[in-house]
Parts: structure tokens; C-alpha cells; sequence
């Protein structure tokens, strides 16, 4: 197996004088926990227990396989070739590969930090990856795609382990370390994915921690100003301070303190910096995460070096993010040639993802088709959106001859309908059969209005028009066609 179910600790809950509870769990139990896997892996490091780790590995491989992807499948060093490689996850290999063309640069975030910022390339991408639960299968191929196309240190990735939603979820946890040992053992730049938000939440109950966003929203609103700075943001409190804003800074540096001492106890690594994560809690929607992690005060701490987010970051590169799966992912050629922080969720990019990405912009493609030819058409009728003779209006149409049909039902219509009104052109099939040529002889009258035209004549003329007035005086308008608001035609069922 590649992790064993963790019992998690069930740890005790001491209550404070100031009514606030620290966290009664200590995601870091599963150091204590029995979770082999990562255990092996590391002793294997140390070139102990290869059978063992050889097993676990093939196992962690399976495990991530089932989950959505097959990154496990292809021999790590590529010696089943480049097309085997490709396959993993093709969107991005053929993506790194066209920026590659284009001559773009790669770094992670360790090699871009310490760059010097007057002579970065004219083209670069700082890759970017959260991994959150979804992404750990894909996160593999990501690399081993990474691993074949680009140098070392191009890519950082971020891992949301010890997220406190998810600190029950032992196998979670193990899947993200399983990962982060993997990555890690290959030079790869792995830091945390992190929620201050959600720590916060977590280990304080504050009288706000439970509230709606749109209480939040409401108490929150006109209360904090974010002043921005060169390095960073301040947060100025004023005047009914309800987050308590200086508190919960005071009360982050201790928990990111724990997290990051926990984080390197688990992993071995040290932590340098975040990625803060789009938390969906009411908070993080008023205060989120990034801003939280990009002030001054916080920073000055040297808790960490920046967050991925942060107005140092930015002051140098632009912002390349495939959350919302911009056309640029399938289509990495129309991307505006700079700098970039790019973040690539592995998920995204996963085969299925891709198809149904492709599918939707098929589908927009074609409905953008459809109306370029309806406008085209337009522009050559006199009616607003259709033009005689076209099957699109014929079934537009189609509603005038169904309330024909209804009103014969409804009002007990014996023999056959007789429609007077209009050229065979406009007609549908079945109002077809039932055109009469005298006004006189129908009992159904479709009065056009006079500025539509069929093949260049208009619909009704005037002589037939001015008959029709005597008529009308006694019929009972059914139904009417509109476009654009306007009315294009009546229908009138004789008495
Ligand atoms: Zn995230």
C-alpha cells in the first residue's frame, strides 16, 4: 500500500481565559501516525529498504493512476520516448513546447527571487503549481513532462498539505506527501499551498468565524482601508475593527511559525515562501488569504519570503493564470509575448479537462458562426434577422401555423384552414397547402407589415392592404410575429 488509513489523534481541547480554543488537532500527528509510504520513501533515500520502497512507489503510481491520470505508467527518466511523455498530459507538453519555440524562459520561484530583475528575459514564465487533492495524479505527469522539456528548476509547486478542512483526511495527507518526497527528491522547488484564513478559522473560534458572507460583507465593508506599498500592503483598522485585524496578525505569525517548523519536520524541507489558496470560507472573501500574507507587517516577521501573490512578485511580471481556462491554454500562440507568474493547476490540464475544454470552445466557435451568418443575412433582407425562403425562418414561421391549428382546435374549425396572406416564399410546409388566393375565401388572414419584403416586393401590397381593412373590421387577431420588437405580421381568424 502506499499509505495505511491514519488513525487521526483525537487530541485534547483546552479552553483559554480568553475564550479562545487553540486547535485541538495536530495535523502533524500523522509524523505519528502509521503512515509507511512516506516513511519508506525517505529510509529508500538513504538507500535502505529499496524492496519496500520499490513497492510503495509502484503503488503510489497505481494509486494516482486510478485517480485520473496514468503518470505513473511511463518510466521516469522518458526511455519509453517523447510521444509516451506527450500523452500524459498533451495540452501541456504541446503548451511548454510552443513557448519553448518562441523562445521563452522558465524558472521556479526560487531562481526568479533571487534574479537579478534589470536583466530577467524578455520572455519568461515563473511557473506556478497549487496542488490541491485533485491535482496530486496530474501533478506527476506536470513534472515528468517538465522533466523532459524544460531545464532544472523551472517550476515550483505548492502543496496544500495540512490544510485544516482536510486534516481528517489521512490518505490525503499521504498522497500530498507521497508527492512532495517524489518532487522533492528530484531537486524540484516544493512549497506550501497554504490558508491563513483557514488556520485561523480553525484554531480560534472567533464571534465572526461562523457568520454569512453578507454579514461579513456588512461589517466588513466600510471598515478596512489597504493602503498599497512597493513591498507590500498595510491593513489600517478603522474604526469598528471586527476581524480585529492586529490580533490576527499577532495570532498568524504564531500559527504560520508552527506551520512551517511542522511542515519541515514532516517533509525535511524548509519553507521559503507560499502560494495562498482561494479559500470559498465567508472570510477569505472579505480578507483574503493573499492580502493577508502580502503585508508589511506580516513580512517583516521573515516567517517567510513573500507569498506567490505579492506586490514584489508582480512588480517584474504579469499575471498568467489558467483558473478560469482561458483559450490561451489550447491556443498558447495568441499569448501576448512578457513576463509571467504562471500558474497551471495540474487538473486543468488533464486529458478529459482538455476534451471537454475543447468541446465547449467547438460549440462557441459554431454558435458565433451561426450568428455572423444570420447577421450576414440580415444585412441582405429587409426583415430583421431572417430572409424568405430560408429554412430558419420557415420555422420561425412555423409559430404562426401553430396558432392557426390551436385556434381551429379551440374554436371548433370544421373543414380545412384557408390561409390568405402571404407568397409561397415565407410560408412553412404545412401553411403551404392551405394558402388560398382570395382574402374573401379565408378564414385565416396574415397581414404583413408593409415594410417586409419578399425577394425584393413587398409582402402585402397596398391595393391588398387597403381590401383587407373591410375585412379586418370583423376578425379577431390570433397571434402575431415579432422581431427586434417590432411587429412583422398578425394573424386574423375571420368570424
Ligand atoms: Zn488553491
Amino acid at each position: 500500500m502506499c499509505y495505511v488509513k491514519c488513525v487521526w489523534p483525537s487530541g485534547a481541547v483546552s479552553k483559554e481565559k480568553d475564550m479562545v480554543r487553540r486547535a485541538p488537532r495536530d495535523w502533524w500527528g500523522l509524523l505519528l501516525a502509521a503512515c509507511i509510504c512516506s516513511w519508506s520513501m525517505m529510509a529508500c533515500d538513504e538507500g535502505k529498504h529499496t524492496r519496500l520502497y520499490g513497492e510503495a512507489a509502484a503503488s503510489c503510481q497505481s494509486v494516482d493512476s486510478a485517480a485520473g491520470g496514468s503518470c505513473g505508467d511511463v518510466p521516469a527518466d522518458g526511455a519509453a520516448g517523447e510521444g509516451a511523455i506527450r500523452e500524459l498530459m498533451p495540452a501541456y507538453y504541446d503548451f511548454l513546447r510552443s513557448l519553448k519555440a518562441s523562445g521563452y524562459s522558465f524558472m521556479d520561484f526560487a531562481t526568479y527571487w533571487n534574479a537579478d530583475k534589470q536583466t530577467l528575459p524578455e520572455k519568461l514564465l515563473v511557473v506556478r503549481h497549487d496542488v490541491h487533492a485533485r491535482d496530486v495524479s496530474g501533478a506527476y505527469c506536470m513534472r515528468q513532462i517538465e522533466r523532459a522539456l524544460l531545464p532544472e528548476a523551472s517550476a515550483t509547486y505548492f502543496v496544500l498539505l495540512g490544510f485544516p478542512p482536510e486534516l481528517k483526511r489521512a490518505a490525503k495527507q499521504a498522497r500530498y506527501l507521497d508527492l512532495i518526497n517524489w518532487l522533492s527528491g528530484q531537486g524540484v522547488d516544493v512549497q506550501p499551498h497554504i490558508s491563513p484564513n483557514d488556520m485561523y478559522v480553525a484554531t480560534y473560534h472567533t464571534t465572526w468565524a461562523k457568520d454569512s458572507l453578507s454579514k461579513l460583507e456588512k461589517v466588513t465593508s466600510d471598515n478596512y482601508t489597504i493602503e498599497q506599498h512597493d513591498d507590500g500592503v498595510d491593513i489600517d483598522a478603522i474604526p469598528d475593527d471586527a476581524l480585529d485585524i492586529r490580533l490576527m496578525n499577532g495570532r498568524l505569525v504564531d500559527l504560520l511559525q508552527k506551520y512551517n517548523q511542522d511542515w519541515t519536520k514532516l517533509t525535511g524541507l524548509t519553507v521559503n515562501y507560499y502560494a495562498a489558496h482561494g479559500s470559498h470560507i465567508a472570510v477569505n472573501l472579505v480578507m483574503n488569504n493573499a492580502t493577508l500574507l502580502d503585508q508589511r507587517e506580516l513580512l517583516a516577521t521573515g516567517i517567510y519570503e513573500f507569498d506567490a501573490y505579492n506586490t514584489q512578485i508582480h512588480q517584474y511580471i504579469g499575471d498568467l493564470t489558467d483558473s478560469e481556462e482561458p483559450a490561451w491554454m489550447d491556443h498558447p500562440e495568441t499569448i501576448e509575448p512578457g513576463r509571467y507568474e504562471f500558474l497551471a493547476h495540474p487538473y486543468l490540464w488533464q486529458a478529459d479537462a482538455t476534451a471537454e475544454r475543447l468541446a465547449r470552445e467547438a460549440e462557441a466557435d459554431a454558435a458565433s458562426a451561426a450568428a455572423d451568418e444570420t447577421a450576414a443575412r440580415s444585412a441582405r433582407s429587409s426583415w430583421p434577422d431572417v430572409v424568405s425562403g430560408y429554412r430558419a425562418e420557415r420555422f420561425v414561421l412555423h409559430d404562426l401555423a401553430a396558432a392557426i391549428k390551436r385556434d381551429r382546435r379551440d374554436h371548433g374549425g370544421k373543414g380545412r384552414a384557408r390561409v390568405y396572406g402571404a407568397s409561397d416564399g415565407v410560408l412553412s410546409r404545412w401553411l403551404r397547402t392551405k394558402v388560398v388566393k382570395s382574402a374573401r375565401r379565408a378564414n385565416y388572414l396574415i397581414v404583413w407589415g408593409a415594410e417586409y419584403r419578399n425577394a425584393g416586393k413587398p409582402i402585402l401590397t397596398k391595393p391588398a392592404r387597403r381590401k383587407l381593412r373591410r375585412l379586418l373590421k370583423v376578425a379577431r387577431e390570433i397571434t402575431s410575429l415579432q422581431s427586434d420588437g417590432a411587429v412583422v405580421a398578425r394573424v386574423y381568424a375571420r368570424r
